[in-house]
């Protein structure tokens, strides 16, 4: 049985961050994820591309940002649990918790966070009948190593962030990037869609609005798409990649069934105290929670993610008399809150 304060599910920017919110506290974590490696969708789905809106950092790489934030609550010595799902968790009668997961490995603490973002995710697939016969032979979900496209005529669709920044990143390194939108506004950030319309005006995107691709052709791999712009007639466009950048869809796995209340495919919180969920002493925090005007943003995570330990502390040491003033200056039972 591993012992700990705060049992943390997701190991993603939210989950890493909460290890060093509550060090700070004087608070031991121990972190399960069901994945490999530590990082969550930043590691998993897109550890080349730039991130541009994490406070003091104007352009990060998501997979740095992973490798900062474990440097950061390294001091603080974490345990994980890897490569493993938390399945089931069981209160005890001294109002502690037990997580199992799928392989048997049992953990205990006072405070659960559920950071468990999106779950298992599925990136969205369009509905196109040839689809899977050009998987990982040209058509790709996402972008793990954007040095694959260099020198290459790639075509993205979508209309979020991600098919945006993508663009933009990609306009450097491929031979030509054409952006295909169902629409002609976009939803990603106003930053974004202002630097794709730059990018277009330099000749360096193509972007084709409103349209959608419509077939993909090739023989054996990707050697052309078919787009269909809104009442005209399709055409052919040579390419050697097809990305389809249409969002994920997300699976909450075995957490909708520990009795936690959902709303919109994630867990409902009080967002007006401290985030914890209709079950006390257990949280949830970063995507994987609800509440009105929710953000799934990486800094929301984190400023929930302090919040949380805060009230977990209490939980942990009922009793005891915090104040808090500043990282560098408040003290915990003569701790100086000194980063070492
Ligand atoms: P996640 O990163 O989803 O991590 C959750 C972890 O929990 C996962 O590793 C998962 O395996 C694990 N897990 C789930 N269920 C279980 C279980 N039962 N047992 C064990 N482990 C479990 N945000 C920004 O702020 N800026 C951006 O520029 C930005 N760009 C993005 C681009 C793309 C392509 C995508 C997909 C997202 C982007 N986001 C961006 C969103 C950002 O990645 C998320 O807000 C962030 O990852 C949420 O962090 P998290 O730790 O809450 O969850």
């Amino acid at each position: 049985m591993i012992k700990t304060d705060i049992i943390i599910i997701g190991a993603g920017p939210t989950g890493l961050f909460t290890v060093f919110e509550a060090g700070l506290l004087k608070l031991k974590c121990h972190l399960i994820d069901a994945l490999p490696q530590p990082g969550g969708q930043c590691s998993e789905l897109y550890p080349k591309k730039p991130i541009y809106d994490i406070p003091g950092f104007p352009e990060i790489l998501a997979g740095d940002l992973t490798k900062n934030l474990l440097e950061q609550g390294k001091q603080f010595e974490p345990g994980f649990t890897l490569g493993e799902r938390a399945d089931t968790i069981e209160k005890q009668e001294d109002g502690s918790f037990i997580v199992t997961t799928n392989k048997g490995t049992q953990h205990q603490a006072p405070v659960v966070a559920i950071a468990s973002g999106l779950g298992s995710f599925e990136p969205r697939k369009p509905q196109l009948e040839n689809l899977a016969d050009y998987e990982d032979k040209g058509v790709e979900y996402m972008i793990k190593e954007p040095e694959m496209y260099r020198d290459k005529n790639v075509v993205i669709a979508g209309g979020g962030d991600s098919a945006l920044d993508w663009s933009i990143f990609l306009a450097d390194v491929a031979k030509s990037v054409t952006l295909v939108h169902r629409r002609n506004e976009f939803r990603g950030h106003l930053d974004s869609v202002e630097k794709v319309g730059e990018l277009k005006r330099e000749g360096k995107i193509n972007l084709i609005t409103p349209a959608e691709v419509t077939n993909i052709l090739g023989n054996g791999k990707v050697e052309a798409i078919e787009i269909t712009k809104q009442g005209e007639a399709p055409y052919t466009l040579e390419t050697d990649h097809f990305i389809p950048l249409f969002g994920l869809s997300p699976k909450l796995g075995p957490i909708a069934n520990w009795g936690l209340e959902i709303e919109k495919n994630a867990i409902k919180v009080n967002n007006a105290l401290d985030y914890q969920t209709n079950i006390p002493g257990i949280f949830a925090i970063g995507d994987g929670n609800y509440y009105p005007g929710k953000l799934k943003l990486i800094l929301c995570g984190f400023h929930e993610a302090t919040i949380m330990c805060q009230a977990a502390y209490k939980i942990i040491n009922p009793g005891k008399k915090f104040v808090l003033k500043y990282t560098t200056v408040s003290g915990v039972d003569g701790f100086d809150g000194t980063r070492k």
